[in-house]
């Protein structure tokens, strides 16, 4: 049986947050961005209306939902305030991560505080000399009499600023390439770390920057899972994050749309309002269609997730295509509505900003078409070699 139905429970969550993005999000969220600061109160009120723990378990707070209600808080927390939306996503990748991965002490440490919007985690993967060849990253991880001591710099991390922790990917044994990658737990207040913004382009609020850890001393038990194992461990969850990313972007584009709808109903040119020009007309027709096709890939991908199928290609797919697709259409709506619309008075020119960010965030459109490729043409054909493995 083929169903694209959502269920009552899924259809009442979309309209109650439908709701709330409209009345409490989208009249702040230029706020945000003009004054540079990071609605933390916000991410508490994701946690009360249980939108933080999506993907985590009920005894640590959560709400336990599968992939598609996840997907379905992604799409309309964009609609209303697309860096807010970065609380989906993270959330919803960290709390896999931790609840898959971790010690019993350290779901308990910090799952509910992640459910309840009191502590913010980001996820700290890329390095100067590392993004797409995240294989390539060269911090390092030194067990020493029940310590790892952390050397390394991490760059260009989502909430770099505001985070109180970070899930650090360092390397525990060079040798063996990506096998030999480990993810701990490290709070931003150890001795060592030291978190350093940049000025973005868009995504302000989400206080993108550097992590510098120098003797870091993690005790052992900040230690994700299995030694040598954090690799694996995250690239399953990236197809989790970037089917969302897609319907983040989507949702950020369709608002985009409505709202040019409205407006091209009622502005008049030439005696008549713009929507009866189909010069107008077939550009919102043409960006409507390519983002519902996205839409509905994604949720095919969290489908595919909550039924345990492979996925991945279908997540790199809405990955590659989700942002380009979104900012787009954005781009075209903010030229639909005129010159208004390139002023800071109206939301457009931030949303173009913040969307674009999420083309590179997560992994690039090439990077996503790479894992696409090893799929349906086959890995022997991939461009790059893995570091042969010595042990
Ligand atoms: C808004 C935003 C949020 C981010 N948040 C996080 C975060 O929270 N945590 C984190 O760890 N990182 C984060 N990043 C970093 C992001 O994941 C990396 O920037 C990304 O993976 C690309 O790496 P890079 O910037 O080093 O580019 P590079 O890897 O140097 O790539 C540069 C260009 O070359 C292309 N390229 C590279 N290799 C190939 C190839 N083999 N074939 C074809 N083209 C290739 C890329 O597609 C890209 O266009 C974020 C970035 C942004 C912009």
């Amino acid at each position: 049986m083929l169903d694209f139905s959502f269920t009552e429970e899924q259809e009442y969550f979309r309209n109650m947050l439908r709701e709330f993005a409209k009345e409490e999000l989208l009249p702040n969220y230029t706020k945000w961005d003009r004054e540079g600061t990071m609605p933390k109160h916000l991410w508490k009120k994701l946690g009360d209306l249980g939108v933080n723990g999506l993907r985590i378990p009920v005894e640590y707070g959560g709400s336990e939902a599968d992939c598609v209600m996840t997907g379905i808080a992604a799409e309309e927390i964009g609609r209303g305030d697309f860096n807010l939306t970065y609380a989906v996503m993270l959330n919803s990748l960290i709390g896999e991560i931790i609840n898959n991965h971790a010690s019993e002490e350290l779901k308990q440490e910090w799952l509910p505080q992640i459910s309840s919007g009191e502590k913010i985690v980001g996820i700290a993967l890329t390095e100067p000399a590392a993004g797409t060849d995240a294989a390539g990253i060269q911090t390092t991880a030194v067990y020493k009499n029940g310590v790892y001591v952390v050397n390394g710099e991490k760059s260009g991390i989502s909430v770099a600023t505001i985070g109180d922790a970070f899930i650090i990917f360092a390397k525990t044994n060079p040798e063996l390439g990506n096998r030999g990658i480990s993810a701990f737990i490290c709070p931003a207040e150890l001795p060592g770390v030291e978190c350093k913004g940049y000025e973005d382009m868009g995504n302000i609020p989400i206080g993108r920057g550097s992590i510098y850890l120098n003797d870091v001393e993690l005790p052992e038990k900040y230690l994700i899972g299995l030694e040598n194992k954090g690799f694996s461990q995250v690239m399953n969850g990236f197809d989790l994050s970037r089917l969302l990313i897609g319907l983040q972007c989507v949702g950020a584009a369709f608002q985009s749309l409505d709202e040019t709808i409205e407006h091209v109903k009622v502005r008049q040119s030439f005696g008549k309002p713009l929507a009866k020009y189909q010069a107008v007309s077939f550009p919102i027709v043409t960006h409507y269609t390519q983002l519902e096709m996205i839409k509905w890939q994604a949720y095919r991908g969290l489908w595919l997730r909550d039924q345990g199928l492979k996925h991945s290609k279908e997540s790199a797919s809405v990955k590659w295509l989700g942002p380009k697709c979104s900012q787009e259409a954005i781009h075209e709506c903010l030229l639909l509505n005129g010159h208004y619309a390139y002023t800071k008075e109206m939301a457009l020119e931030q949303r173009l900003r913040d969307v674009i960010g999420l083309e590179i965030g997560d992994g690039t459109a090439q990077a996503n078409q790479m894992v696409i490729a090893n799929d349906i043409i086959g890995k022997e054909f991939r461009s790059y070699e893995r570091p042969a493995v010595t042990k």
